[in-house]
């Protein structure tokens, strides 16, 4: 098996970005660099042996890595140019074969990276290019005219190359290639093209990276619901408490060991199960005398807490109070208000109610219990968690 060098070229200065480095912008907790370098990672035993890493000088000690992958990192400084940039990388690089590949293009895919190992097994050299999708002119001041766009390929990275072959070619050339294919067809040396991915885009402009936002969500698991069930029974000489609102026209309330506020359990339940956590009668149980008597609304805040620590948000809450008595419509706006400021604290509407009355049918029909659905949406916030 070929063992390459999976060089990431992350010297840039991001003049497109606003001025902003865009190999350091921070994507889903990593920064933008490090989803290639992961992705090199994951073919350690399909022949990729170590990834180099060429930066600008003195951003070597802020990068984060994980020294337990299977592969080392190893750092290589940046020049002036792009190819003084890959020269260095290639120079500080162990294997016979590299792949170069921009730093600025996080998803390239692990079927891409195949491919290319096996083109460059039969000529030393292979990119990957794509057929250009839009129709193009030219553009010279106030003069435009079509260009046939028969036969135009774009070309990405990461391109793959016999090591000693490309070091020779780029000293050969000069320095203003665009990319090292520029530089290996200059010396006249066969290329393979194969196929490249339209997701294996270039991180150039703002848009391209609110494009790789959204993808990178969608790559993870970024958004979760939870489901909560409570039930109690409806009692004389108890207070009735929903949602944090005492309802005084209320008989009866519900029985429990704490305020018996099912809406907040139920609510409170769909979070922690959202999040993958234990429910509340193991986070807060009923045989603990601490919780006796207890306002649910600080059991739910507690609940909030330990989810948002898992580095969840709460994006959407909807639940369901089955009552035949009393009435509870007129105060469900107070409930959602409460329960918003616990659930969302920069004040954001995230919860929605609904009283259903049970239609003369079994206990709740007979006024003896109460019961509630509640159903939570949690997030993943980018910028909110950090990754090993
Ligand atoms: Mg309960």
């Amino acid at each position: 098996m070929k063992k390459f060098s999976f060089v990431i070229v992350a010297g840039g200065s991001g003049s497109r970005m606003g001025g902003q480095r865009k190999q350091f912008l921070p994507l889903d907790g990593w920064p933008l660099w490090r989803w290639s370098a992961e992705r090199a990672v994951s073919l350690a035993d399909s022949g990729i042996g170590e990834v180099v890493l060429v930066l600008p000088r003195g951003e070597a000690e802020t990068q984060p890595w994980n020294e337990s992958a299977p592969v080392p990192l190893r750092i290589a400084e940046g020049g002036a140019l792009r190819a003084d940039s890959v020269l260095n990388g290639l120079l500080a690089s162990s294997f016979d074969y590299v792949m170069v590949h921009d730093a600025a293009r996080p998803f390239a895919g692990e079927a891409l990276l195949l491919r290319l190992m096996e083109a460059t097994s039969e000529t030393a050299g292979a990119i990957p290019v794509l057929p250009v999708a839009d129709a193009l002119k030219r553009v010279e001041g106030e003069r435009v005219s079509a260009v046939d766009r028969e036969g135009l390929f774009i070309t990405q990275t990461p391109q793959s190359f016999h090591k000693t072959t490309l070091i020779r070619v780029l000293k050969e050339c000069g320095c203003a290639v665009k990319d090292e294919a520029e530089a290996w067809l200059a010396a006249g040396l066969e290329l393979r093209c194969v196929e490249g991915e339209r997701l294996n885009f270039k991180v150039t402009w703002p848009d391209d990276l609110r494009m790789a936002r959204a993808l990178s969500e969608r790559d993870e698991v970024s958004r979760r619901t939870g489901l909560g069930y409570d039930v109690h029974r409806l009692v004389p000489d108890r207070p009735l408490i929903l949602g944090g609102v005492r309802i005084e026209d209320s008989p009866l309330g519900l029985l429990g060991h704490s305020d018996a506020d099912l809406l907040a359990h139920a609510i409170a339940d769909a979070l922690l199960g959202a999040a993958g956590l234990p429910d509340i009668g193991n986070l807060f149980p009923a045989s603990d005398p601490a919780y006796r008597g207890a306002d649910s609304m600080e059991l739910l805040g507690e609940a909030v807490r330990r989810v948002r620590g898992e580095g969840w948000c709460v994006a959407w809450v909807d639940a369901v109070v089955q009552a035949q008595v009393p009435r509870l419509n007129a105060y469900l706006p107070e409930m959602k208000r409460r329960l918003s400021a616990i659930l969302d604290p920069g004040g954001q509407n995230c919860v929605n109610l609904k009283a259903k009355s049970a239609e003369g049918t079994g206990d709740e029909g007979r006024g003896g219990a109460m019961t509630c659905w509640a159903a939570a949406t949690l997030y993943r916030s980018p910028d909110k968690r950090e990754k090993s």
